[in-house]
This record gives structure tokens, C-alpha cells and sequence, in this order.
């Protein structure tokens, strides 16, 4: 609360104005255009990281007024920017910037809340915009309200070069991407119309992974693994533990679990991961590099799987898995239990079905008297093929500002707001252009901070990006 009430929101408002004024009839060019644009992006970041807009704080309804309130102000029409949501709390903002309509509509994504940071906890304000040593620190410095800014100041830019894009471009602020998802999931499902596209490019998906700020690799995100939970539960007449029964829940439980410990799914590649295991082999040991590429190749031998396996990280991109999480059992140390359950949480390749991960977990456990039920619904969420419309603008502008970095898709573990939008049939992918190290990724943990060379470069990034779509 005392947050709010001390964040003077109404001359950050003023002051924002007037500089908008004085860029305008600056008419930029060249460097100084740059310069310029670095200084709206940063004013709007700055901005940005004042409001706390965590659930606890009421989530993102003041927030979207701002986001809003800037683009108008740019000169784009009332009509064409809408803030919309299931919730005042979770509100939204939807704009478009009007194209010559020659191909259809992109969807570029961003998310307005933020993870609570609790200012006791932080060496720092957490909700204020603070420059040192080369960094910025905030709340979400790098998740995702760089990505905010960035799309916000390159409308507004692209707004007072008076670009005309050959396609519309319609920009996505969410609402509650780091709780519920409710904001995504609403313009997926009810607001279609609104927010329909060939694709969809996310900034709050994939990054440049930099080892002390110097790019190693861009990383596009194509897919995301699919969230699945099961509840395996066992009931028994029970009775008194002086007369052992034959049956047992909490040994019937325990056995069946350590049959899901042994299955292994199978291994199984996307364009994503194809894509991952070929071109970032090169950051691994000789030994797992050749056995990736191989896999990537689909000539992999047994040897190389088992290597491949070895590696928890190299493990969950190829396979799906199931893992035992929680447990409850019996009601009296002197009772036999009556009831023994236990929570398995389940991490799906998006390529395979979920209702079929079910079925083998079922057949897994092998036993009528373990009940297997579904306590946590997967939403689907196919793969993005790695199309040239995409890939080749997003390639080539990584080309021009990062010579001879590789551009590695992936799949993420999961999940962003972009798993609702696949889930529709809208591809997305994450394109941050974020750099982090990637020892150094602070997002949702304490004095959360970005480079400030990063934020500047991704600002740029996306500027280029919108300007070859
Ligand atoms: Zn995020």
C-alpha cells in the first residue's frame, strides 16, 4: 500500500508530456533519433516499474490506463486502443497500428503484472526504476515490463516516423500472466476478433543468453512444455494395525509409485528442440555436443541417449515426465490407513496429447485399486513450426546487431501467456532479445536487474523487427 500511495503518479504523468512534446518537434534522425528514442523508452520503463501492479496491489487496472493513455497521447485513435479484460484487476490493453492490410494482422505480447516484491526483502525500492553500476534494478526490470516499454516506445516511434506497415500490428498488455492467466485466456477465447494474427511474436519468451553482457546466443522460444497434474489415491476398509491386512494403501500407493519413478516416456523432438539440440551442442562437452547433434540428426545410438540423459536439462527437452510431488496417507499411528494419495505432476512434450500421458500413467500404475484422476486440466499447446515469415526476419535483424551469434530455438519448461495463444492455433514466439547472463537471471527473485545496454539494444531490436515485418 505505502507504495502506492507515495508514487507521485500524476507528475510522472506531466513530465511525460512535455517530453513527448519536445521529441515530437525534434523530428529525430539518425543518431540522435536513437538517442531520443532511448529516452522515451526509458521514461516509459521508468514509469512503468512505479506501479506495483502485483495482485496484492490490486493487479494491473492503473497500469493499463497508463499503457493506454501513452499510445493515445502518441496520436493513436481512441478507438484503436482498448484496455479490456475479464477483470478490472487483470485489465488488458489491445491496440492496433493500422497497416496497408497486405498480409495478415502480428500479434506482438507483452504482460503488465509483475511478481509481489516485498520491499524488506530488497536491497533497494523494488517499484522504482533505479540505475547503478551499469544495471537497472526494479521489479520487473526484465519480466517483463522491458517488454512493455519496448513496445510501447517503438509504436510511439514508429507513430511519429509516419511508417506505414505493409500488415496491421496489433500489441497484447495482459493481466495477470504471472497468476492466473485468465487475461490471455480471455482474448484467446472470447475476444478473437480482437486480437487475430498470422502470429504472434512474445517478449516475454526467449532472450540473448551473454556471459558478462557479451552474446553467446539468441533464443527464440517456440514451445513450451505442457502442465499436467494427477492425483494417484488408494482407499482400503483399514482397521486396527495389531491385525495387519493383506491389502494396504500405503504400500498399494507406494508401489504404484515407484512404477511411475521407472517408467521412461519416450523420446520424441519438435522443430524446437531439433533446432536446440543442433546448433547449441556447440556450448556443450565434446562428448554430449556429438550426441546431441546426432539426435538432432535422428541417427542417435543408444550410447548417445544414455549421455543425452544424463543431463536433467538435456533430459526434460526430449522426453516427457512425470514426477511424484506430494503425498498424504493414513489418519492414526495405530490405525491402518484407510486412505493414501499422492500428487504426480506431469511436464508434457507439447507434440504429444495430454489424454494420452494419462493413459500410460494409468497403464503404469497397473492396478485397479489405485484411482488416477486429473486435478490440474492441460492446456494444449502445440509446437510453432519454425516458419521463414518468422524466422527470417527474426534471424537476419539478430544477424545485423549480433554478427555470428547462433539464433537457437527452443522450448521452455513453461508457461507464458503463449501457451493460450498456441493453444487457439495462433503460433508464437518468444523473441525477447533480452540479454542476460544467464548465471544471473534474476526474474520473480530480489533486486530483479537488466543492463542497461541490454534494454537499450532489445529497445532497438524490436524496433528493426517491426520494421522488416
Ligand atoms: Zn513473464
Amino acid at each position: 500500500m505505502p507504495d502506492r500511495m507515495t508514487r507521485p503518479r500524476s507528475t510522472a504523468r506531466c513530465r511525460t508530456a512535455a517530453l513527448g512534446a519536445v521529441l515530437w518537434m525534434l523530428a529525430p534522425v539518425g543518431a540522435a533519433a536513437e538517442q531520443d528514442s532511448q529516452a522515451l523508452a526509458r521514461q516509459i520503463y521508468s514509469d512503468l516499474i512505479a506501479f506495483p501492479s502485483t495482485e496484492s496491489h490490486g493487479g494491473t487496472a492503473e497500469i493499463a490506463k497508463y499503457a493506454a493513455s501513452r499510445l493515445i497521447e502518441a496520436g493513436f485513435p481512441a478507438q484503436d486502443v482498448q484496455i479490456i479484460g475479464p477483470s478490472a484487476e487483470s485489465a488488458g490493453v489491445v491496440a492496433r497500428f493500422h497497416g496497408r492490410g497486405e498480409r495478415e494482422p502480428v500479434l506482438v505480447l507483452a504482460h503488465l503484472d509483475v511478481v509481489e516484491a516485498l520491499p524488506e526483502d530488497w536491497s533497494m525500492p523494488p517499484f522504482e526504476l533505479i540505475e547503478r553500476d551499469g544495471y537497472f534494478y526494479g521489479r520487473g526490470t526484465s519480466d517483463n515490463k522491458a517488454g512493455v516499454a519496448t513496445l510501447l516506445a517503438n509504436f510511439i516511434r514508429l507513430k511519429r516516423e509516419g511508417f506505414e506497415p505493409s500488415r496491421d500490428f496489433i500489441m497484447l498488455l495482459t493481466g495477470d500472466e504471472e497468476t492466473e492467466m485468465t487475461s490471455v485466456a480471455y482474448f484467446a477465447n472470447e475476444k478473437r476478433d480482437l486480437i487475430d494474427a498470422a502470429f504472434a511474436l512474445n517478449t516475454d519468451g526467449g532472450m540473448i543468453e551473454t556471459e558478462s553482457g557479451k552474446p553467446l546466443a539468441f533464443d527464440v522460444q517456440a514451445a513450451e512444455k505442457v502442465y499436467l497434474t494427477l492425483r494417484l489415491e488408494v482407499t482400503n476398509p483399514g482397521g486396527h494395525s495389531s491385525r495387519p491386512r493383506a491389502d494396504n494403501a500405503i504400500y498399494e500407493l507406494a508401489a504404484a509409485l515407484l512404477r511411475v519413478r521407472d517408467h521412461q516416456f519416450p523420446v520424441s523432438l519438435n522443430d524446437a528442440t531439433r533446432s536446440y539440440f543442433r546448433e547449441a551442442a556447440q556450448f556443450h562437452e565434446p562428448e554430449i555436443a556429438v550426441a546431441m547433434r546426432a539426435l538432432a540428426e535422428d541417427r542417435a545410438s543408444l550410447a548417445d541417449i544414455a549421455r543425452l540423459d544424463s543431463s536433467v536439462q538435456l533430459r526434460t527437452l526430449m522426453r516427457t515426465t512425470c514426477v511424484a510431488t506430494q503425498l498424504e496417507a493414513g489418519h492414526a499411528e495405530n490405525a491402518l490407513p484407510q486412505m493414501a494419495a499422492a500428487v504426480v505432476n506431469c511436464r508434457i512434450l507439447p507434440q504429444e496429447p495430454p489424454e494420452a500421458i494419462v493413459d500410460t500413467v494409468r497403464r503404469v500404475v497397473a492396478s485397479d485399486s489405485v484411482r488416477v484422476t486429473v486435478t490440474y486440466e492441460p492446456t494444449a499447446s502445440p509446437p510453432s513450426p519454425l516458419t521463414p515469415e518468422v524466422m527470417v526476419p527474426v534471424t537476419r535483424v539478430a544477424a545485423e546487431m549480433y554478427p555470428g551469434i547462433p539464433v537457437i530455438a527452443e522450448m521452455s519448461a513453461g508457461a507464458t501467456d503463449g501457451s493460450h495463444l498456441r493453444n487457439v492455433g495462433i503460433p508464437t514466439y518468444g523473441v525477447s532479445a533480452l540479454g542476460e547472463d544467464t548465471d544471473d537471471i534474476r526474474a520473480h527473485g530480489r533486486d530483479e536487474r537488466v543492463r542497461v545496454q541490454s534494454f537499450y539494444d532489445a529497445v532497438e531490436y524490436w524496433y528493426r523487427l517491426l520494421r522488416a515485418l
